[in-house]
């Protein structure tokens, strides 16, 4: 079985990550698309602003009508700072006949050499990896066996950020069609990101 696990803080999900899952799974023939929570993001100065249940719920939302598309709590089970090389142990751990690749954008591309254990990462797990507004797609920075471990995939540039979504809100500019129809809903009922 061929997995990509999308991995984010998802503060909240948002059209930009199911396009870039959907254009992951179609040109690397995916089985299944993982949406996995981060619980304490290791790369973010600040909290998250809706909590851990609140994106979970929100991700489950968003995904539930794709066949391939499945939430994973594996970080959020695991508790503490979200770091990807204990995640990846555990994953491996949890899963071991599954193929494994991380699908990033090109934000997260740009410093993969940066990430923590980096090396003890790309012996476990493949990348995937997506264009993105605001940053080249641009593998000659990185180090030959990082570079090795990452496969381009094409997907339209789409410029929406969880944070775009987040600054809307409080001018109070809305998430519709930002988001699925059912994660909306949500971010109303519950007055999420509102000023
Ligand atoms: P924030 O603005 O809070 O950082 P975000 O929109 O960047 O939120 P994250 O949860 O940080 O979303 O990102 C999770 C993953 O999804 C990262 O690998 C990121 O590069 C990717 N991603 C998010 N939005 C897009 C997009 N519009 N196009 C391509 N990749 C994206
Ligand atoms: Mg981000």
């Amino acid at each position: 079985m061929k997995v990509g696990i999308m991995g984010g803080t998802f503060d909240p999900i948002h059209i930009g990550h199911l396009i870039a899952a959907s254009s992951a799974v179609e040109a690397a023939g995916l089985d299944e698309a993982w949406f996995m929570p981060s619980h304490i993001p290791p790369h973010k100065d600040r909290a998250p602003k809706a909590s851990a249940a609140q994106r979970w719920d929100m991700v489950c939302r968003a995904v539930e009508d794709h066949p391939k598309f499945k939430p994973a709590d594996v970080e959020l089970q695991m508790g503490g700072v979200s770091y990807s090389v204990e995640t990846v142990k555990r994953l491996c751990e949890l899963y071991p006949s599954h193929q494994m690749h991380y699908i990033i954008g090109a934000d997260m591309v740009q410093f993969l050499s940066k990430w923590f254990q980096i090396d003890e990462i790309v012996k476990r797990i493949g990348f995937i990896g997506l264009q993105r507004p605001g940053t080249a797609l641009d593998l000659s920075r990185l180090p030959e066996h990082i570079r090795q471990a990452v496969v381009i995939v094409p997907m339209p540039l789409i410029d929406i950020s969880s944070t775009l979504i987040r600054e809307r809100a409080t001018t109070g500019k809305s998430a519709r069609y930002f988001v699925p129809d059912r994660v909306f809903e949500y971010i109303e009922v519950n007055r999420l990101y509102e000023a």
